[in-house]
């Protein structure tokens, strides 16, 4: 589970994050020429897509507080 941000202004449509996620979680809204965050619920937060953008235009703000072992738990 992840809250993933596009900034619209910055993305320039090159479908790059969408061609990223293989799990699907991006959509492409071809009409619009921009992805679409179709399911958030089953990101990885692999932050594949977001390294993968050139124009930085997409962030993964991963939620730590969802995973079954938070970090202060793993030391
Ligand atoms: S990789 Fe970046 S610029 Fe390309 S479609 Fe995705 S958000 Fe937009
Ligand atoms: S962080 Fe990974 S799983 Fe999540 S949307 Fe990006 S590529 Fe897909």
């Amino acid at each position: 589970m992840a809250n993933i941000i596009v900034n619209r202004e910055l993305c320039t449509g090159c479908k790059t994050c969408f061609k990223a996620c293989f799990i699907d979680v991006i959509k492409w809204d071809a009409e619009a020429k921009r992805p679409i965050v179709a399911y958030p619920d089953e990101c990885v937060a692999c932050n594949f897509c977001e390294i993968s953008c050139k124009d930085r235009a997409i962030k993964v703000v991963p939620e730590y507080s969802r995973y079954l072992f938070p970090r202060e738990n793993l030391v």
